[in-house]
């Protein structure tokens, strides 16, 4: 006989794949986790470099779920295969550059590849239908089952009543009438289970899961596109683009200038692989330049570069130039004043 049916719950340090997850541990199933890592996610990346954000718990909310659960969890890298999801998505994008409907797909498929190798029974995702407009909706869920080729082995637990019985409730392995029926954008059935667990700090994601959802993350990443003419992408451009202000004085460069201590110590990191600049004169932010710049142009940045700095409103300031070519040098500048930077500059 078959020990304990297994199934594996899709994590994203949310609520609901936290409820979803302990409905089913609660029928006898073993769950473990999985957790997709994107590059995109929001998860411990900008809330653990910026003060503002200091008072927030510096957790990976997937594990946080995990340990709540005691459950194991699996952090798959999916960087690299999930660029086509977010370039080429077949389903397009939510109202930012969110591919969610693709990615719902993409991530089911992997976890469908992981049960065949890994020898589990089924896969449990904390979706609810109606709670996003673009991927949870009733139209949509068979979608997900069977683009992913997961079909009767995706279980929605929070609200599979109001879906079609899924091969582990015609099995036996799960007890369909201790499933859920929500529905909606209403939060309260996930917060009254969520008590009755006595589930308390849990994470409340605003918008979604990603980076993606934001809509000026998702316009520096298509500015970001335009300039370069190719929609791609590395690892590196997607961190950067999450850190710092970014400027556009001309379509062939960028400036990304840290907003703060934290900002400047992580694109300090990045400096040898970009132009930089800095003050030395006054307390000032590190910039990178990404794009070209041309030698005429250095003056104009070095002017912006001492406008964010403490010296804004000072006659003067020196500012330390290191280009890509290894050469540095010092330009004295008059600060750019504010009105002098078009809006649009900003991205
Ligand atoms: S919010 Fe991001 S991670 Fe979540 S489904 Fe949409 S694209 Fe995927």
């Amino acid at each position: 006989m078959k020990d304990a049916r297994k199934a594996v719950a899709l994590i994203s340090g949310g609520l609901d794949s936290l409820l979803a997850a302990k409905v089913i541990q609660q029928q006898g199933v073993h769950v473990e986790g999985i957790n997709f890592y994107t590059g995109f996610c929001v998860e411990g990346h900008t809330h653990a470099i910026r003060k503002k954000d200091r008072a927030k718990p510096k957790r990976n909310n997937a594990l946080w779920v995990a340990e709540q659960l005691g459950i194991k969890l699996h952090i798959v890298d999916i960087i690299e295969e999930y660029k086509d999801v977010v370039i080429n998505p077949k389903h397009g994008y939510g109202a930012n550059l969110n591919p969610c409907l693709d990615c719902k797909v993409f991530m089911v498929q992997k976890a469908r590849e992981w049960i065949e190798k890994n020898d589990f029974d089924f896969i449990i995702t904390g979706e609810v239908i109606g709670q996003r407009p673009k991927s949870q909706r009733k139209d949509t869920m068979p979608v997900i089952a069977r683009e992913s080729g997961a079909d009767q082995l995706l279980l929605r637990p929070l609200c599979a009543k109001n879906l079609e019985p899924t091969t582990p409730e015609l099995e036996g392995w799960v007890d369909r009438e201790k499933l859920h029926d929500f529905e909606g954008r209403t939060r309260k059935p996930q917060m009254a289970l969520a008590k009755q667990f006595g589930f308390e700090d849990y994470a409340q994601p605003a918008g979604g899961c990603c980076f993606l959802t934001d809509a000026q993350y998702s316009h520096k990443l298509a500015d970001m596109w335009k300039a370069r003419g190719d929609r791609k992408y590395e690892l590196d451009d997607i961190m950067l683009l999450k850190v710092g202000r970014h400027l556009r004085p001309r379509s062939h460069f960028k400036m990304i200038i840290g907003r703060e201590d934290g900002e400047n110590k992580f694109l300090h990191g990045y400096r040898k692989q970009y132009t930089h600049l800095f003050t030395t004169s006054h307390k000032g932010p590190l910039v990178l330049i990404d794009g070209k710049i041309e030698e005429d142009e250095l003056e104009l940045a070095a002017q912006i570069t001492a406008r964010f700095s403490q010296g804004r409103n000072a006659d003067k300031v020196d500012v330390e130039i290191h280009t890509l070519a290894g050469e540095s040098l010092v330009r004295q500048v008059t600060p750019i004043a504010g009105e002098a930077i078009p809006r649009e500059w900003y991205l």
